[in-house]
C-alpha cells in the first residue's frame, strides 16, 4: 500500500493485503469513518474476509464465502437501513475499483467520497 513498502497483514487471514480494492481499512476511510492517522493504526482485513462488511457490497465482482453469524446477517435489519447500508457501502467499494485504477494521480486526501455532487469518473478541469 502506498504508506508503506509492504502491504498490511490481513488481520482474519493472515496474507498481505495487496490491492485498495480489497481493504476494509480504506473502505472505511473512503466512506469517512476513520481519519488518514487511523490508516496505519487500524487492523487491516480483505474485504472478503470482513463479511459483516461484505455481505452489504452488491457487485458482481465481489465475492465473500466466508460463513456470517446469523445474528450479524443483514435480513435480521430493517429493510430501509439495509438498503441504505447497501447503497453506501457498495459506493464505497466501487470507489475503491476507482482508486486502484486512478489513485496515482490523487492525494490520499482526496480518496473520501465526501458529498459526492460530481460523479466520480468526472475529470476536474
Ligand atoms: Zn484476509
Amino acid at each position: 500500500m502506498a504508506h508503506c513498502d509492504e502491504g498490511y497483514l490481513c488481520q482474519v487471514c493472515g496474507e498481505e493485503v495487496k490491492r485498495i480494492d480489497q481493504s476494509l481499512l480504506y473502505l472505511r476511510y473512503v466512506l469517512g469513518w476513520i481519519t488518514v492517522d487511523q490508516l496505519t493504526k487500524q487492523p487491516e482485513a480483505h474485504l472478503h474476509c470482513a463479511p459483516t462488511f461484505a455481505q452489504f457490497i452488491l457487485d458482481p465482482d465481489f465475492h465473500c464465502d466466508l460463513p456470517l453469524d446469523p445474528a450479524l446477517c443483514k435480513q435480521q435489519l430493517d429493510a430501509e437501513f439495509r438498503q441504505a447500508r447497501e447503497t453506501l457501502i457498495t459506493a464505497g467499494y466501487h470507489r475503491l475499483k476507482y482508486l486502484q485504477k486512478h489513485r496515482r494521480s490523487l492525494s490520499i486526501t482526496q480518496y473520501p467520497i465526501l458529498n459526492q455532487v460530481v460523479s466520480i469518473d468526472d475529470t476536474p478541469s
